[in-house]
């Protein structure tokens, strides 16, 4: 196990070195797999999808990791298919990443294994593979929640029971201080309601969002973070993630992302008291400017810079998940500018890069372009008001580690006396 040290202490050491250096910490996500058991329409690596499923070999992703944190890589995701076929694997690479000193190690699951809660084995099993994670450094776990209707997220996922297991399994993991996440994958099924309407609205949207908050934190959820749609009208790029399938379920118009982003920038504070939520409101709002033809309040995604993808089918790292005709080759072997790739990109919405690059895109900034800072500051004050109140409630949340409960203290200023 690597030493844990505080959230806050971390965050200031990040940001000193970010100060100094101009490079925000670098975050890598390796698709070690792209084997699945699921049924999800939205992802073409469902299990009914006939293709050659390749995983990486540990060996190799030992490499990357050594590389990685030569390389000042702060975040490291395990991501597939699904990341618990292949979890000895990936247990023993998240101790590798932990002893070379990458502190944001995650993972995530389709909860595969919380099905069957009804067997007498069920605790036990709970308990071992708790355990398990719980020796690991592994920050991060989410388990995919599609829809806050029970019956739709399990049509989706093709798990029958899975629910009825992750709220069971929920109070065993964090008896061993293990605290899991929801994630959702926003579609047009997540209110489980008015499935095939064919224009999505603010209250659909909104509706939505305090349905799922309200189901995820019931169940027992501490943290949740929602993933926003890969795809909209602009379908020019080749994937090289297979999770970014194109199928209508996932598929929404500018104007229902406008709608979307709104709806969930508005609803967030009315829960956030309730559960850790992730989603900064400050990247929503550069989601909306930008969709409102603003692009130049928004800031180029760090995909490429300081982003990396790595494919498990190539074993090449990609600038993300999107940008599949932009081969970077092998990660161990990348220098620590490649070549080529740094041009701005706002091509598509993944969180994953889009998040963490409005948040630290003050400090950028500040440090590498203080025109840039001073003209936002002038014409956006809300991008930096809801800047602030982010890592004011980032540090209520510990950052969101999932290694410590949620705080009623910290997040008891948070509370929303308009709850709807
Ligand atoms: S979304 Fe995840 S669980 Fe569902 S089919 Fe794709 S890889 Fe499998
Ligand atoms: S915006 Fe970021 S994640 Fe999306 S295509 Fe561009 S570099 Fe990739």
């Amino acid at each position: 196990m690597t030493e844990r040290i505080s959230p806050v202490r971390e965050a200031l050491k990040v940001t000193g070195r970010l100060l100094a250096s101009g490079r925000i910490p670098g975050q890598l996500i390796v698709q070690y797999t792209d084997r699945c058991n699921a049924t999800c329409p939205q992802c073409g690596m469902r299990v009914g999808n006939d293709f050659t499923r390749t995983t990486l070999a540990e060996q190799r992703v030992a490499e990357m990791i050594r590389h990685a944190a030569q390389q000042g890589v702060a975040a490291l995701s395990f991501t597939g298919g699904e990341p618990f076929l292949c979890l000895d694997e990936i247990c023993r690479l998240a101790t590798l990443a932990g002893d070379q000193q990458i502190r944001y190690i995650r993972t995530g699951t389709n909860g595969y294994l919380f099905r069957n809660a009804e067997r007498a084995d069920f605790a036990d099993r709970m308990k071992a593979l708790a355990d398990k994670l719980a020796a690991t450094p592994l920050r991060n776990i989410w388990v995919s929640i599609d829809s806050s209707d029970v019956a739709t997220h399990e049509q989706m996922r093709g798990l029958p029971g899975v629910i009825k297991g992750v709220e069971k399994a929920l109070p065993i993991f964090a008896e061993r201080g293990v605290y899991l996440s929801a994630n959702l994958g926003i579609n047009r099924y997540f209110t489980g309601r008015d499935k095939d309407r064919e224009q999505l609205d603010y209250p659909f949207f909104r509706g939505g969002f305090d349905r799922f908050y309200r189901f995820v934190a019931d169940l027992g959820f501490t943290i949740a973070n929602v993933c926003y749609p890969m795809h909209g009208d602009d379908n020019s790029n080749q994937a090289v993630y297979a999770a970014t399938a194109s199928d209508r379920v996932v598929y929404f118009s500018a104007e229902e992302k406008l709608n979307l982003f709104q709806a969930l920038s508005d609803a967030i504070p009315a829960h956030r008291e309730k559960i850790r939520i992730f989603t900064p409101r400050c990247s929503l709002h550069a989601l909306l400017q930008q969709y409102r033809g603003h692009e130049e309040l928004t800031t180029p995604c760090r995909g490429g810079r300081d982003y990396f993808f790595v494919d498990s089918r190539t074993g090449h790292s990609y600038p993300c998940g999107y940008r599949g005709e932009e081969d970077l080759g092998r990660f161990e072997e990348m220098p620590s500018q490649p070549c080529g790739v740094a041009q701005p990109c706002r091509r598509c919405d993944w969180e994953c890069f889009r998040d963490p690059t409005e948040l630290f895109s003050p400090l950028i900034d500040l440090r590498t372009a203080p025109g840039r800072l001073a003209r936002r500051l002038w014409k956006d004050r809300d991008f930096y008001r809801l800047w602030r109140e982010d890592l004011r409630y980032y540090r209520a949340c510990d950052f969101f580690d999932g290694r410590r409960n949620l705080n009623p203290e910290t997040l008891r200023p948070w509370r929303n006396p308009v709850l709807p």
